[in-house]
C-alpha cells in the first residue's frame, strides 16, 4: 500500500467533538481527491443512518467470521460493538485515486499505523471535557448509562492522542478546518 501516491489520514477524536461536521466541510472542499471510509459496525443505526453510507451494519456473527478471515486492516470493540475497517476496501480506494479518511478510534488507529507507515495520525481534541458531554448529550440519542461509558472512554482517548501525529483544538469550526486542510496538503505533497 506504501507504494501507491495516495494517503491514508485516520482521524480520532472523542464522540461528540464535532468530527462529523469538520469532515463534512473538509470532504465537500476535497470531492475530487478524497473519500470517506465507510467502516463495518454490530452497532444498531441510529435515526437517520443509511446502510452503506454511514456504516455496513453487520451482525456480531459475521463480523466474527471476518476477523477469522483476516479481512479487517483494524478493528475495535467499543461500547459493547464491534467497529471495524476492511482492508480490500481501502486498498480500492487508494488504487482508485482517492486519498482516504478513517474515522476510526485511537486502538483502530494504532493498529493500521503499524501496518501502513505513512498513514497520517490525527486527534480532534474537545475544547473541554464538560463542553464534551454537554454536545454529547444534547444529541439526545444515547442512554445515560451509554453516555457514562462514553465519557470513561474519553480519557483513555485523550491520553493515547499523545502518540498521534497531530492533534487539532476543535473550539473554532474554520480554524479547525484550516488546520486540517494543512496537514493534508502538507501530507499529499510528500
Ligand atoms: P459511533 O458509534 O459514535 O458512530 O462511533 C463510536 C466510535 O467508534 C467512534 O470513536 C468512532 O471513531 C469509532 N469507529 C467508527 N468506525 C470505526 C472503525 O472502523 N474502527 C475503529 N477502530 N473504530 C471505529
Amino acid at each position: 500500500m506504501e507504494s501507491l501516491k495516495t494517503k491514508l489520514f485516520i482521524i480520532s477524536g472523542p464522540s461528540g467533538v464535532g468530527k462529523g461536521t469538520l469532515l463534512n466541510s473538509f470532504l465537500e472542499q476535497h470531492r475530487d481527491n478524497v473519500r470517506l471510509s465507510i467502516s463495518f459496525t454490530t452497532r444498531k443505526p441510529r435515526e437517520g443512518e443509511i446502510d452503506g453510507v454511514n456504516y455496513f451494519f453487520t451482525n456480531e456473527e459475521n463480523f466474527k467470521i471476518a476477523i477469522k478471515n483476516n479481512e479487517f486492516l483494524e478493528w475495535a470493540k467499543y461500547s459493547d460493538n464491534y467497529y471495524g475497517t476492511k482492508e480490500a476496501y481501502v486498498y480500492k480506494k487508494l488504487s482508485e485515486g482517492y486519498n482516504l479518511i478513517l474515522e476510526i478510534d485511537t486502538q483502530g488507529a494504532f493498529q493500521v499505523k503499524k501496518k501502513i507507515k505513512n498513514a497520517s495520525l490525527i486527534f480532534i481534541m474537545p475544547p473541554s471535557i464538560d463542553e464534551l458531554e454537554k454536545r454529547l448529550r444534547g444529541r439526545n440519542t444515547e442512554t445515560e448509562d451509554a453516555i457514562k461509558r462514553r465519557m470513561d472512554f474519553v480519557k483513555g482517548e485523550i491520553e493515547n492522542s499523545k502518540n498521534f501525529d497531530y492533534v487539532i483544538i476543535n473550539d473554532n469550526i474554520n480554524k479547525a478546518l484550516n488546520e486540517l486542510t494543512s496537514i493534508f496538503n502538507k501530507n499529499i505533497e510528500e
